[in-house]
């Protein structure tokens, strides 16, 4: 089969490469893929900016349909259409694996960096960790979004599991990229009155994440301010850092309510200077997220299902898999929101 292996250093370390096809071992399930979104990881793997186990198939965020079974899968069955936890090579016995936070097992193996990744024709997930996709997904253009479980399901993480929100919150999300959009749509399911802060180049997607339920959305930090402090003269009860340069973060410090929570949903690139006396002195909490856990995908399967949430906006650029580069050259430039790359399989339904 084909895969896109990342072999060896630089960029050229990084090719569609013949591969013989994985067969699963116990408890597994052998997946015929038919989407797998470029995620951020991907673009830091291609990059060497991340640690790898190489030779090894990039991507962890997919979509596929079950091709083979091997031992106690549980209730899957050739034929499922399914999406999985991609941290699901964990030690199975440390407190993070019993309780679903297996993304927090010092062991934890994630494919697409350790163990061979989706952007294959076929890729092997354990079934403890895999999850079915709802009947309302019936054509494969349905199916196709849930190659954006995976990034959703680490929103639903911070704004479901991370933080506690009220109805009436005023909540602030800083960076209207598909993080933020996200972010705005779970913060809105919850009720929360919410308020996107981009910048003026940011007009188009701030449109967009307006259309899909934001209440306000701004283009500089005097107009945050003014929205903010029209809904509550203490601040924003939530703010949402979805940016991860400190300007975005210094904004959030200062628009922050007493006892409010931040909640840092970007990456920092390294360490980063913050003025944490000033949450110190308003008893705000600074929170992190990172990844998912079993209880997330529970919680984002359900709310996708359900049509609570709009992701089809975001994944607007699908590509042949034999043509990743142009995909990953659209994903690293932010032309386009979210890539995915298509193999060359085909589908019953088709
Ligand atoms: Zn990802
Ligand atoms: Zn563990």
């Amino acid at each position: 089969m084909k895969g896109l292996v990342k072999f060896e250093k630089g960029q050229a370390g990084l090719e569609i490469r013949e591969v013989p096809e994985p067969t699963p071992r116990e408890g597994e399930l052998k997946v015929k893929v038919l989407a797998a979104g470029i995620c951020g990881s991907d673009i830091h793997a291609y990059h060497d900016a991340r640690h790898l186990e190489m030779p090894v198939i990039l991507g962890h965020e997919f979509v596929g349909q079950v091709a083979e079974v091997c031992g106690d899968v549980g209730d899957f069955k050739v034929g499922d259409w399914v999406t999985t936890l991609p941290a699901c090579y964990g030690c199975g016995e440390c407190e993070y694996c019993k309780d679903g936070r297996v993304t927090l097992c010092p062991q934890r193996r994630s494919i697409g960096s350790y163990d061979d990744g989706a952007m294959a024709d076929y890729v092997i997930v354990p079934a403890k960790y895999s999850f079915k996709l709802p009947e309302s997904a019936k054509t494969l253009q349905d199916k196709k979004i849930y190659a954006l479980a995976e990034p959703f399901c680490c929103i639903v993480r911070g704004v479901y599991e991370r933080i506690d929100v009220k109805p009436g919150d005023v909540a602030v999300v800083s960076g209207p990229g598909p993080m933020g959009m996200m972010t705005a749509q779970l913060l809105k399911s919850r009720g929360a009155y919410v308020i996107v802060s981009g910048l003026p180049m940011d007009q188009e997607k701030l449109d967009l994440v307006k259309s899909m339920g934001a209440d306000e959305t701004v283009t500089s930090f005097e107009e945050l301010q003014e929205a903010v402090y029209r809904k509550n003269p203490y601040g924003a009860h939530i703010t949402c850092d979805c940016v991860g340069i400190p300007v975005s973060l210094d904004n959030c410090i200062k628009i922050i309510a007493p006892n409010g929570v931040h909640l840092e949903i970007a990456c920092w690139s390294g360490p980063v200077q913050a003025d944490l006396n000033a949450l110190f002195l308003k008893e705000a909490n600074y929170v992190t997220t990172n990844s998912t856990a079993v209880s997330s995908w529970e919680i984002g399967m359900k709310l996708m299902a359900e049509g609570k949430v709009d992701l089809k906006p975001l994944m607007n650029m699908e590509v042949p898999l034999s043509e990743w580069k142009e995909g990953f050259e659209a994903a690293i430039s932010k032309r386009k929101f979210k890539v995915v790359l298509l193999p060359d399989n085909t589908f019953d339904q088709e």
